[in-house]
């Protein structure tokens, strides 16, 4: 596997991308709190983010603006809009090839917005599990593993919430894959920096 992360590692390099590997999330938490005072950070929907504590973590030192924790009276729209502006984006994706193709399937499509475009920096944090050998591989990972997963972790009533084994490409009002993000390569409007983490972080 330490192979295949430092492939990954040297073609994101390739592709403009500023490259950070941790053994644990622990590093990458400790890595990022330690880069991040006083900014305003916006938070990707993310179980990554989540197992990191990131939330609570750069809370101590910045303004954080994250959907996943809403203060009393906080509208999700607004809390979603307000991330996707900020100085600083953080997330993970859904599948990275050995190539650097970075994956990400969304449904409100603030995430892939905010990673795309507006921020001035944006951080993306990628187990090792998130690595696949080809981008029609990271592809299939995202619509086969991620997003039933994520269906199941949100309660709804799709097929592959209800089965918990592949993506059924369904018609459900609750379908949560309605935009597929693709980055070739390092977009040229903001600073990106990619945290490899060589453990099973997220889905
Ligand atoms: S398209 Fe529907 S069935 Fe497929 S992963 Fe998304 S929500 Fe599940």
């Amino acid at each position: 596997m330490m192979n295949t992360l430092l492939k990954t590692q040297k073609n994101l390099e390739r592709l403009g991308y500023t490259i950070k590997v941790f053994d644990d999330k622990a590093q990458a938490t400790d890595y990022l709190a330690s880069k991040l005072k006083g900014k305003r950070i916006g938070l990707g929907g993310s179980v990554s983010i989540g197992e990191m504590g990131l939330y609570e973590r750069l809370q101590e030192s910045n303004t954080v603006l994250w959907h996943l924790r809403l203060s009393a009276g906080d509208d999700v729209m607004q809390v979603r809009k307000a991330a996707s502006q900020a100085e600083v984006y953080i997330t993970s994706v859904n599948g990275v090839s050995k190539a650097g193709e970075i994956v990400n399937i969304d449904n409100t499509g603030n995430r892939v917005a905010a990673a795309t475009f507006g921020c001035e920096k944006v951080y993306f944090i990628i187990g090792k599990n998130k690595i696949a050998p080809t981008l029609a591989a990271a592809i299939d990972r995202a619509r086969n593993v991620a997003a039933p997963l994520n269906a199941q972790r949100l309660g709804l009533k799709t097929p592959c919430a209800l089965r918990g084994d592949q993506c059924y490409d369904c018609d459900s009002p609750q379908r949560i894959c309605r935009n597929l993000s693709v980055f070739w390569r390092k977009p040229t409007g903001c600073e990106y920096e990619v945290l490899l983490v060589n453990e099973t972080l997220g889905y």
